[in-house]
């Protein structure tokens, strides 16, 4: 019960009454006593001065002396107070026993007291003992000088006594009816401290729980006043903070989730705390209670433990490449992450390197064909040029045959290098777009294979074009479009066997305009099939050279096509003929 602060100020309140009412009982207690005793010394003192003593002494000289003193002290009943509680005697001065009183009942087995013993040796006996439980004053009666008579006052204390239980039961009354006002008004005025200090501590406990509230400002000016007021501000300073963190947190944590980069984090027990899905998808990760850092790392052979980098330090991340498999290169970043001013662990970026491995390679392996492509015709022409040198006598028939040779590496050469000049130049152009006019493909095919018929013929090949329907009008860049059709023709007429077929087709399916090669030719092995639109590709790079082929005319043809926005397609069945199919958007 004392553990609440209502009850320590009620029982405050109780104590503070109970000392204040005991304190000023006290007071009075002892005050009334001291004044009943002063009261008691001066009645005797103004009774018994010099005067009325000396007449006494008088009386006692004369005869039926006690009968005269007992009369002269009886008209002084009202001054002395005499009453129930108080009586007088006279007694003898030599013996102390009682010779005359005014009650007999009292005055029995009176005893001798200190002023009686000080009045039988001549002296008066006036001295106020507070603390016995009566007050009495002894005036010595001389005859002669002899003491004879003494008048002895005694009160019992009786009526101080009456007084004082009457006032001891007032008094417990009115601390009874105190301590219950005290307690009413301890209640009530603590109830006016406490009821905030509730309300405050219950808005904390919910502040603690996370559930925010808006408090009204408090109207008092006091200490619980302020404290309610600094409350609400620290509560809507509190709720501010915890939405910018939480919308902070939930920032980071959107950016973590849609990176193109995996992320993991691990603290310094190397146990896993952050993963994204990104870096799920990049690393064989298996159970993600159970991954720890050092046999993680250690099982796709990154070569790397948390000792490696809390304990050594570097300038910047540790960068590792691993392969997880031939298709799937990954770039790790190794990081330290600090919380409180103190290592908290270790932060790794995940990068899919794949593509750029694969693109670096196709580069190397580009190069290398690229050398290889114009070395085989350098190395013909130096071997024939030094042939010819060698033999300036031999007849005029080789020299020609050498020569032509010398030419035809030469422009194949030729080929190559305008091939891969295209190449860059589609590479990099950025306008695709530059030369575009609204071209008729049926018109423009027409042209084509009536050009190309000589090839077929010389071949003792048919070359025929069937339109299907009608062709919409192509838009674009007609000297290109012209570039892929001719290609894929004379492609056809290279290999195709003397005596074969070739058939193009044109038509329009929806939206689309299509362009059909096919030829009964020797046709393309379905391995190859995949791999036929790469740069310096060929099936068979000694019959494709024969025929003056670079490997060069597919990957730009799919070059071309692709910056139309269309899409170039080769089926193809070995010894049974090729169908390439060219879409076109309308
Ligand atoms: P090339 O200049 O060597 O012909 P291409 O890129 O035009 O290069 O063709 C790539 C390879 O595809 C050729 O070397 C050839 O082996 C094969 N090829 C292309 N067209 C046909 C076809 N119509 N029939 C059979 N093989 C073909």
């Amino acid at each position: 019960m004392f553990k609440s602060i209502q009850w320590k100020i009620v029982t405050m309140f109780v104590l503070l009454i109970l000392s204040v009412i005991t304190a000023i009982g006290s007071f009075l207690f002892i005050n009334i006593a001291k004044f009943y005793n002063r009261e008691f010394s001066s009645m005797m003192e103004q009774v018994f001065t010099e005067d009325f003593v000396e007449q006494l002494e008088k009386a006692a000289g004369a005869e039926n002396d006690l009968s005269s003193l007992s009369g002269m002290i009886s008209s002084y009943i009202g001054p002395l107070g005499i009453d129930t509680y108080r009586f007088y005697c006279i007694l003898d001065a030599k013996t102390g026993e009682p010779l005359v009183t005014s009650d007999s009942i009292k005055s029995a087995n009176l005893e001798k007291t200190d002023n009686i013993i000080t009045a039988m040796t001549g002296k008066r006996g006036n001295i106020v003992n507070t603390e016995r439980r009566y007050m009495d004053y002894a005036v010595c009666i001389k005859e002669n000088d002899v003491p004879k008579y003494i008048i002895y006052v005694k009160d019992t204390k009786h009526e101080l006594r009456s007084i004082m239980q009457n006032m001891f039961w007032i008094m417990i009354q009115a601390l009874l009816l105190a301590v219950l006002i005290a307690v009413l008004v301890g209640y009530f005025l603590s109830r006016t401290i406490t009821v905030p200090i509730i309300n405050l501590t219950k808005r904390a406990e919910r502040l603690a729980g996370g559930e925010f509230e808006n408090m009204a400002l408090s109207a008092s000016d006091d200490e619980i006043g302020r404290l309610s007021n600094t409350f609400r501000f620290m509560s809507s300073a509190l709720h501010d903070t915890i939405v910018e963190v939480n919308s902070e947190k939930t920032k980071v944590e959107t950016i973590l989730q849609n990176m193109t980069d995996g992320i993991l984090a691990f603290n310094l027990d190397g146990k896993l705390i952050h993963v994204n899905p990104e870096a799920q998808r990049l690393l064989p990760l298996g159970n993600l209670d159970e991954l720890e850092f050092n046999s993680f790392f250690k099982s796709i052979n990154a070569g790397i433990t948390m000792g490696d980098l809390l304990y050594i330090r570097q300038d910047g991340p540790i960068e590792r490449q691993i392969a997880i498999n031939d298709e799937q290169y990954i770039k790790l970043n190794f990081a330290t992450f600090y919380m409180e001013n103190k290592v908290g662990g270790i932060i790794v970026v995940i990068h899919d390197d794949t593509k750029q491995q694969k693109l670096e390679l196709s580069r190397r392996e580009f190069v290398a064909n690229v050398s290889h492509e114009l070395r085989t015709p350098l190395t013909t022409i130096k071997s024939y040029a030094e042939t010819l040198i060698d033999n300036p006598d031999s007849d005029g028939d080789l020299q020609n045959r050498f020569l032509q040779v010398i030419v035809d590496e030469a422009d194949r050469m030729t080929r190559i290098v305008k091939d891969l000049l295209t190449l860059s130049h589609l590479d990099y152009s950025r306008d695709s777009q530059k030369n575009t006019e609204r071209i008729d493909v049926k018109l423009l095919i027409e042209s084509i294979v009536d050009k190309m018929s000589i090839n077929a013929k010389n071949k003792n090949q048919t070359l025929s074009y069937r339109p299907i329907n009608d062709t919409p009008l192509f838009k674009g860049d007609r000297d290109r479009l012209e570039q892929v059709i001719v290609n894929i023709i004379s492609n056809a007429i290279k290999y195709t066997p003397s005596g074969g077929n070739i058939e193009v087709y044109t038509g329009r399916v929806y939206n689309d305009i299509y362009i059909k090669v096919i030829d009964n030719g020797i046709g393309i092995p379905k391995e190859n099939l995949p791999r036929i639109f790469e740069r310096f590709y060929r099936v068979d790079k000694a019959r494709s050279r024969d025929t003056g082929g670079t490997g060069l005319g597919l990957s730009i043809a799919k070059q071309i096509v692709d910056s139309f926005g269309g899409t170039i397609t080769i089926s193809s069945e070995l010894n049974k003929g090729t169908e390439v199919i060219i879409s076109l958007p309308a």
